[in-house]
């Protein structure tokens, strides 16, 4: 099997890279990256922390100007070239990936990889193609505004999906001409390492893009706190956010975007014309990346009349999702990120039961590898709209199931949540697709549908999901600031 072979010759890039240069850390020292599959030591990487995070600013500091003056059409070239050297690295890429990260490498081959080529090329074309303006003033004087790059990016991201959300910050930030400090998640740190490797291997300047693994307390707060960094571009958790506000407050008001959790909920009406596909969307939409997706489905509401039949469908799809080694081709479901997670997850299924929802399924606990973390999915009926299980972001296979008599409740329900990242409404009324999709306090709303994405889509949230939209044109707007120049002679 080739992803079994590839791994006996597998080596690791484990060492910070600041100015086109691996390095070790100043401090000198390493932590474990374990992955996720068997618990097994992968490799030891340098530390970065705050020292570290200064000498990357400082590199990137010194090629910002340079980097900012090159053609939006040079800036392409060398785009491009990153994602051409990405394709030639693909399975090497989806290999880390999914050792990393514990992801069945059929997803990682199939989603993670090709995405993060597909946003590179994106932002590649579009960054010559994105015209400044020049205002309606009056006849004497002309009035231009200007895209000017914010300067220095840090780009702060999560372990879900880690390459892919790197290249969501990454991509549209070079190309909008600033340079970046990226810092991955302790969790999943390879694959952001060896993007940076590779966009040195392609050409482009060194300073331009820097990578700083380390914690996040200790590197992720110095690249927040840092008074030469002009924006935070971050993903993660709703708490980490918050932080980063604060630190943009302590130090330089620094821009800070924004990118949280959800608890997203999938709306199903007795009218939906394909109950049977709905039923599949609401696995997949709590099984897929073992359910450690921001925009999970992890809230199930579904109407009276039809909730048993539903139900029955939902488990029987369930089903198809089992666990297996997330490098056998044939896995859907891996292992959760680490020990300290699955315990995290396996506390909220306790709470859920202490708070008196119905657990109706809790698939065989086993792991197909020794030493890995793995869980089976685990859903909740009759999960009250208050409960611990309706109410926080457990970032697994938990599936919390509501039941409602009409469209008034279900939209109430949808709403009562301080979330607003995504939602799905399964109904064949296209007023009532209208009415919901308008009041449902949510960033993106799928209609007969769950999980549709493309890079031309902005993607983000409301309320405590977030402030920032990554993907699409919109998040080159996010990555400059406008300048508006008099000119009279
Ligand atoms: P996290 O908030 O724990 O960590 C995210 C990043 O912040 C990591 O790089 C981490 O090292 C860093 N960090 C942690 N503590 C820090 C601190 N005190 N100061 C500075 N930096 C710190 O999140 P996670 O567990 O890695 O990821 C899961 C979360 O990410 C979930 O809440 C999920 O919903 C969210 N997420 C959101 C999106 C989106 O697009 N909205 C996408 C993916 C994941």
């Amino acid at each position: 099997m080739g992803f079994y072979n590839m791994l006996k010759d597998m080596c690791f890039s484990s060492h910070l890279w600041i100015s086109g240069r691996a390095c070790e850390a100043v401090s000198g020292k390493q932590f474990d990256c374990l992955s996720p599959r068997d618990g097994k030591l992968l490799v030891r990487v340098a530390e970065g922390d705050e020292d570290d995070i200064g000498v990357a600013v400082k590199a990137a500091r010194a090629a910002s100007g340079s980097w900012a003056r090159q053609s939006p059409k040079q800036r392409r070239r060398y785009l491009l070239q990153l994602a051409d050297i990405i394709e030639s690295h693909q399975d090497e890429l989806a290999l880390l990936e999914s050792l990393d990260t514990g992801k069945p490498i059929t997803h990682a081959k199939r989603d993670d990889i090709p995405l993060s080529i597909n946003c590179l090329r994106f932002y590649a074309e579009a960054i010559d193609k994105h015209y400044d303006e020049i205002a309606p003033t009056a006849s004497d004087v002309l009035a231009t505004i200007r895209r000017e790059p914010l300067g220095v990016v840090g780009a702060v991201v999560p372990w879900n999906f880690p390459l892919m959300i790197a290249c969501w910050k990454v991509a549209p930030a070079l190309a909008a001409g600033n340079t970046v400090v990226l810092k991955p998640a302790e969790q999943s740190p390879l694959t952001a390492i060896r993007l940076a490797e590779l966009a040195t291997a392609a050409g482009l300047p060194d300073g331009v893009i820097n990578v700083v693994p380390g914690y996040g307390e200790t590197a992720g707060a110095a690249l927040g706190r840092h008074p030469d960094v002009d924006a935070i571009s971050f993903t993660g958790s709703g708490p980490v956010g918050r932080l980063f506000l604060s630190y943009a407050a302590e130090s330089n008001m620094k821009a800070v975007f924004l990118e949280c959790g959800g608890k997203s909920p999938q709306i199903v009406f007795d009218d939906a014309d394909d109950l049977d596909k709905a039923a599949q969307a609401v696995a997949q939409g709590i099984c897929y990346n073992q359910g450690q997706v921001c925009s999970a489905g992890s809230r199930l509401l579904v109407q009276h009349s039809i909730a048993d039949e539903f139900i029955d469908r939902v488990l029987s799809h369930v089903d198809a999702w089992s666990l297996g080694d997330p490098l056998d081709p044939a896995t859907r479901m891996g292992a959760l990120i680490e020990s300290k997670h699955l315990e995290r997850v396996q506390r909220f299924i306790d709470i859920g039961r202490e708070e008196g929802a119905t657990l109706i399924s809790e698939g065989k606990r086993h792991s197909p590898c020794e030493g890995g973390f793995y869980l089976p999915s685990t859903i909740f009926d009759h999960v009250q709209k208050d409960m611990t299980l309706a109410q926080e972001e457990i970032f697994g296979p938990v599936l919390a199931v509501t039941r409602f008599k009409d469209e008034a409740e279900a939209l109430e329900l949808a709403n009562a949540t301080r979330f607003g990242l995504a939602a799905a409404v399964w109904t064949s009324s296209l007023s009532r697709a209208h009415r919901i999709s308008r009041d449902i306090k949510a960033g993106t709303v799928w209609v007969n549908n769950y999980d549709g994405s493309d890079i031309t889509v902005p993607f983000g949230g409301f309320g405590e999901s977030g402030n920032g939209r990554d993907k699409s044109l919109h998040a080159l707007d996010k990555m400059s600031q406008l300048k508006s120049t008099w000119i009279q002679f």
